[in-house]
């Protein structure tokens, strides 16, 4: 595998992943659970790499995914909504007898969710290398790793060949760890240390920071993953904001925007998203970032995971709109 050099350029092929869509039927109460009749609002287009993916074609960077979806209008919601944005859907397979997976989810009171699942068993689950995947990862210069993909059968094996292949040419690789610290064990931490190993833009939000560097200060977190050959390192703090580390740059904060947070599903994807897509088209870590942490805001004011994606028109006038408004500091 060629050494690592930092986030390839748009010029070297798009930008791909592997991993699960899904759509997502939300709950329009706040409270405990599916244990009753409740009115619901969906389905809407979903899965964390597939919002991650949307994300980058609408920021203008050119994008494809490897995925599964059944002969239903689940998958076909997907994917008429993926290629409309731009995304290379020629790599979906369409898996008869199976279902497009799904994810019922209803806030509680507190913030946290409670979800019913149809994914593992769902068409996700035989995500496979076909003819069209090894075609379109022989073409990519950027694989992004969503580390919950890990969790679904087949797309581990296809997510590593795209990352040896992605990386033999030259090309570069971000990863998201998006893994809870009690999930953090055996077979989960070795995947996320293969995958420091390997990547050039680190993703993490909140804890996974301490738990990707076995670290508990955040400067020697970040140093630590620096010294592991990460050229960057950007963290996201929800409502807090974000911050780039690298050696280049050294750390640049971005404040949060005040928004009113009406869904935070997606809001990590669409930040990482923009803010790779930034740097492959030659934006500087500052300007990246100040795009990611709008992307970020402006997916919270909309109902739907990958409702509220941008095109960088869309994020500057969002950006316009709020310097007159009070930022947090
Ligand atoms: P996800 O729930 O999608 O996994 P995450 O935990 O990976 O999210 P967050 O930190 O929640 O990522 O959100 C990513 C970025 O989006 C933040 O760093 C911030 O820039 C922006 N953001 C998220 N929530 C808010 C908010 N309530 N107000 C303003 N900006 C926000
Ligand atoms: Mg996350």
């Amino acid at each position: 595998m060629a050494p690592r050099r930092g986030i390839a350029p748009e010029a070297l092929g798009p930008t791909i992943t592997v991993g699960e869509i899904l759509v997502e039927i939300m709950a329009t109460t706040v409270g405990e659970g599916f244990l009753g009749p409740q009115p619901l609002v969906g389905p809407f287009a979903s899965g964390a790499p597939a919002i991650f993916i949307d994300q980058v074609a609408r920021t203008g960077g050119a994008a494809g995914i490897v995925a599964a979806v059944g002969d239903d209008d689940f998958g076909r919601l997907n994917v008429t909504r993926l290629a409309r944005d731009g995304v290379d859907v020629s790599a979906i397979s369409v898996i008869p007898g199976k279902p497009t997976g799904s994810a019922f989810v209803r806030y509680r009171a507190d913030g946290s969710r409670d979800f019913v699942f149809n994914l593992v068993h769902s068409a996700a689950g035989d995500t496979a290398m076909t003819a069209e995947a090894e075609a379109l990862i022989a073409r990519a210069g950027h694989v992004h790793v969503m580390g919950s993909a890990f969790g679904i059968a087949g797309i581990g094996e296809i997510l590593l060949a795209a990352v040896s292949s992605v990386k033999a040419r030259g090309g570069s690789v971000s990863f998201d760890p998006n893994i809870r610290k009690e999930l953090a064990g055996g077979e989960t931490r070795k995947r996320i240390d293969e995958m420091l190993a390997v990547a050039d833009l680190l993703l993490p939000s909140g804890e996974e920071l301490f738990v990707a560097s076995g670290k508990t200060d955040e400067a020697e977190a970040v140093e630590a993953l620096l010294a592991l050959g990460i050229s960057e390192v950007v963290l996201k703090r929800g409502a807090q904001g974000s911050s780039h580390f690298s050696r280049e740059a050294g750390r640049i904060d971005a404040p949060a925007y005040k928004v009113d947070e009406i869904d935070p599903t997606g809001a990590g994807d669409c930040f990482g998203a923009t803010y790779l897509t930034c740097r492959r088209l030659g934006h500087r870590p500052d300007q990246a970032l100040a795009y990611a942490n709008a992307a970020g805001a402006r997916n919270v004011t909309r109902q739907g995971p990958m409702e509220g994606v941008s095109t960088l028109a869309e994020l500057d006038a969002f950006i316009a709109a709020d310097a007159d408004r009070k930022i947090l500091a």
